[in-house]
């Protein structure tokens, strides 16, 4: 299972969902309140979970980020998805220096997103499965011949390997 902060959840389609994708509310919450909130609709249907760490873990991980000088950079976000990923054992997928660090400290296991050959110009598209329009965001339904949309995604040549 992979553990996913508010920047990996913006990655969208590009995630490996096979894996298992979890992340906790206040992170999904983060997303919401930018444009990629739309994609979130998706994730949770294709399998996303939201999770909660307990309330024994969270003092774990502060602890192990004040070891390493690294508390004051982390958002009580960052420290819940810290612990979520402790207490399941699970990947954390972040690209933040400061939760990679607490993470080495605590025996979480990470990856950043360029690891994961994730890069965030892919976009989403989706495309009509009737009429072939294409859209920016994923719908359920075409709105404009009722067919099922499909989502792809388009990958821009020449950028993964930066
Ligand atoms: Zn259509």
């Amino acid at each position: 299972m992979l553990v996913l902060d508010s920047t990996a959840l913006r990655a969208g389609l590009s995630l490996p969902l096979s894996e298992g994708l979890a992340t906790t509310q206040s992170a999904m919450d983060e997303v919401r309140l930018g444009p990629e909130a739309r994609m979130l609709d998706y994730l949770v249907e294709a399998g996303l979970k939201l999770l909660q760490p307990s309330a024994e873990s969270i003092p774990r991980v502060e602890k192990a980020a004040r070891e390493c000088g690294d508390l004051a950079r982390l958002s009580r976000t960052d420290v819940e998805l810290l612990a979520l990923a402790l207490e399941t054992g699970a990947t954390l997928l972040t690209d933040d220096y400061s939760m990679q660090n607490t993470a080495n400290i605590l025996g979480v296991r990470w990856q950043g997103m360029k690891q994961r050959g994730i890069t965030e110009v892919r976009k989403w598209k989706a495309v009509c499965s009737g009429c072939r329009r294409r859209f920016d965001e994923p719908v359920a339904e075409c709105p404009v011949c009722g067919s099922e949309v499909r989502v792809g995604r388009k990958a821009v040549r020449g950028e993964k390997s930066k």
